[in-house]
């Protein structure tokens, strides 16, 4: 038996603290000592900063003049896993630790007492004498269920004062009780009974149920078209984990899928599980973040961070969609959670099952390789079918300028809306017009920070940079040539197709999805809501929609512009192309009526478009594999991407030119730096970015060289190095 380390009052620790340090600190263990991994509040300068006692101290210190540890917060110690997840992620990320643990600990009130704060919900009966604000706050609540609010929350989304809800809560319209704060999550019933499943999904079930109870690692790659009964499947194997008394996890990649998922869960379990996004309240989230901590929550459903929550015993993660780009994050730390629910698995000796209907490349070839299992679910449940997939040819429609919807497809519309169907129209452009034109000098209105058209939002009544999200006022005078009323749209969003539908189909009820649209996530999840129960004829949206979202009414799918992935230089355009068509196509057909997915398309007969129409799955990878392996690039080879950024072009040009030239460490385990080269946004936010792309073979130990070589130079100043590993675009 090893007993936990232990470090008495008095003995020197090394605390790793959130502030950007590249070392650890020494303190004195204060009263009553402190565990390893312990959760503390030291001081730095003046202020008191939240760290983890990482370590015994170095000792080199006169002790009188090391300071204290404040105080040991009221939290689990950070579990040995969970710091060797955060080292080898930090590692393999090039991420500085006090990043990885800022990650980790983005739970609010860490260790603060349990406070007095209430949360409201939905009582019982009607208010009496119900005046407009009444009824908003009754309509708001009656909007979520029983989901709560706090009384700031509830305030603000039902547009009224403070003093309005609590007038309700007199009458007992309305609930108030203490935040949940510390509660367990209810307990969820693994044995309760499962859907029957086909004899497929069954023996599927099976061998993840078995992968999950050898509580060793390993990775299944679970493979099957939109329908199939995936989600059946691996809530199995999460049967199977909960039932061997571990916690489970499955990642998401939009909050708004939940609504329907967390039914799901709630209807295979009996209960809700515990569910982490960016629009949880704090309460919530520091409620999750312990309960995890403490095995009070047996199932988290979350987004990508929910990876860094500090399960006590994790046996199982899905990553549910994995192939969707939501999953790498493009800002701060640079990590997929994908590859990292994979590292994390394989630490601490749980299964991982990657879903998705269109995997990804990388994944596909791992799964050839042998590296992951491979689990496929070939047809649809029950009488569904794939949809009829066909292209219209676009340079026969010769469509007016301001017209997106050829007459074929409008025809198509028009026979579901005449039998009562649902048909969707896919664009994959937020907004109303992607630029904003002066017809009397041609200038194209751009952001003022960023290398980037601002996009028309008619709906929020501003012109939008999509890079940095400044927005300003639409205006009348060409800021370039002062012509007044020249200003026009030019080329389709989203909401400016949801025009033309209105013209097309006046009578018909359209129901456009964009998420600047929904002043928030609830509401979003509420539209989808009732789109799935009919409330809409046509459903128009942008990529939104494209994620698994079970509309059982809808039989028709038009894109509008299936060659829009296509353009540009990306190596990865294909594959995301492939992806989404076919995730969009997906959405057709989903119940007993057959449905039909056509593609506008302006080259019919290019290979990625004859590929996702012959829905030749294997050989559209097996194509796109031989390609990427011949050109030396992910997953055949190893890349990563340099980005160096400031407000002024020459210097940032300097270091990236003084770096290029110093590719001695680069060199020395064969790899090639190319460029530098403008980023493909060669100016966000004021700042210029450059970048410089890094290539090697697979089975080169790139992050050691890369640590080597940008090391060489001093970053200072108003300059900016980010090392982005596996990019997203090359
Ligand atoms: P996927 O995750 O592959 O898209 P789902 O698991 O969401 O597929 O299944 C699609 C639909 O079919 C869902 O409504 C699901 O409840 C239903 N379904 C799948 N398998 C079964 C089954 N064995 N019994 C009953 N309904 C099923
Ligand atoms: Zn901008």
């Amino acid at each position: 038996m090893t007993r936990p380390e232990f470090y008495d009052e008095g003995a020197l620790v090394a605390v790793l603290t959130t502030q950007p340090l590249d070392r650890l600190l020494d303190y004195k263990a204060p009263e009553g000592g402190a565990m390893l991994g312990a959760f503390v509040e030291v001081p730095l300068g003046p202020r008191k900063v939240l760290g983890i006692v990482w370590g015994p101290g170095r000792g080199d210190w006169d002790i009188k003049k090391v300071r204290s540890v404040i105080r040991v917060l009221d939290a689990a110690p950070m579990r040995a896993e969970m710091r060797t997840f955060l080292l080898k992620a930090a590692e393999y990320t090039l991420t500085p630790m006090p990043a990885m643990l800022r990650l980790a600990t983005r739970a609010p009130g860490l260790g603060d007492p349990p406070s007095m704060r209430k949360i409201y919900r939905r009582g019982e009966g009607e208010p009496e004498r119900s005046t407009d604000a009444r009824r908003r706050v009754m309509e708001t609540l009656d909007e979520y269920g029983d989901l709560s609010f706090t009384l700031k929350e509830l305030s603000e989304m039902a547009g009224v004062t403070s003093s309005v809800v609590k007038g309700l809560v007199k009458q007992g319209v309305v609930s108030e009780e203490d935040a949940p704060r510390d509660v367990p999550f209810r307990r969820l019933d693994p044995s309760l009974p499962g859907k029957a499943l086909t004899d497929d999904q069954a023996a599927g079930a099976a061998m993840l149920a078995e992968a999950v109870r050898s509580e060793t690692y390993g990775t299944t790659l679970l493979r099957g078209v939109t329908g199939s009964g995936k989600t059946e499947v691996y809530l199995e194997a999460v049967a199977a984990c909960l039932a061997q008394g571990r916690q489970a996890l499955v990642l998401l990649p939009e909050i708004a899928l939940t609504a329907e998922f967390l039914k799901r869960v709630q209807a295979r379990f009996g209960a809700r599980p515990a569910e982490w996004h960016s629009g949880a309240t704090m309460t919530e989230r520091r409620r999750i973040w312990r309960m995890v901590g403490q095995g009070g929550a047996q199932l988290v459903i979350g987004a990508r961070s929910a990876l860094f929550l500090p399960y006590q015993n994790l046996g199982l993660i899905v990553v549910d969609e994995e192939h969707d780009t939501s999953y790498k994050q493009e800002d701060g730390v640079l990590y997929n959670a994908r590859d990292m629910a994979v590292l994390r698995a394989s630490i601490c000796g749980a299964h991982v099952v990657l879903a998705s209907a269109t995997p990804s490349l990388e994944s596909w070839v791992n799964a050839e390789a042998g590296k992951y299992k491979r689990l496929e679910l070939t047809s649809r449940f029950g009488p569904a079918v794939m949809p009829t997939m066909g292209t219209i040819d676009m340079r026969a429609a010769a469509l007016p300028s301001d017209r997106w919807v050829s007459p074929d497809l409008q025809k198509a519309v028009q026979a579901r809306i005449d039998a009562g169907e649902q048909a969707m129209l896919f664009i994959n452009r937020r907004g109303y017009a992607p630029i904003t034109l002066c017809r009397a000098c041609g200038h194209q209105i751009a952001c003022d920070q960023c290398d980037a058209r601002m996009v028309e939002h008619r709906f929020l009544k501003r012109l939008m940079c999509h890079q940095c999200g400044e927005t300003k006022p639409m205006p009348n005078i060409c800021p370039s040539c002062g012509a007044e009323d020249r200003l026009a749209p030019v080329g389709p969003g989203v909401e400016r197709l949801g025009e033309e539908a209105a013209t097309l189909w006046p009578d018909a009820r359209i129901a456009t999805l964009s998420s600047d649209m929904y002043g928030s996530a609830r509401a979003l999840k509420a539209e989808i809501e009732s789109i799935a129960q009919g409330g809409a004829d046509i459903v128009i949206g942008t990529q939104l929609v494209a994620k698994g979202h079970n509309f059982p009414n809808l039989t028709l799918v038009g894109v509008i512009d299936a060659d829009l992935g296509l353009q540009g230089s990306d190596l990865r355009a294909a594959e995301r192309t492939f992806q989404l068509m076919r995730q969009v196509a997906g959405r057709a057909g989903r119940a007993d009526k057959p449905g039909t997915a056509l593609l506008q398309t302006y080259q019919p007969e290019h290979p990625v478009i004859r590929a996702i129409l012959a829905g030749d799955e294997e050989g559209f990878w097996r194509a796109e594999a031989a390609q990427r392996e011949a050109a030396g690039v992910p997953p055949y080879g190893r890349m990563a991407g340099i980005i160096l950024s400031g407000p002024d072009v020459a210097a940032v040009f300097d270091i990236a030119n003084h770096l290029a030239r110093a590719d001695g460490p680069l060199r020395q385990v064969g790899a090639q730096v190319y460029g530098p080269a403008p980023a493909p946004i060669a100016r966000v936010r004021g700042r210029h970015r450059v970048r410089m792309l890094v290539k090697a073979d697979k089975g080169v130990a790139l992050q050691g060289a890369l640590r080597k070589w940008v090391g060489q130079v001093q970053i200072k100043g108003d300059i900016r190095l980010a090392i982005d590993i596996d990019p997203q675009s090359f």
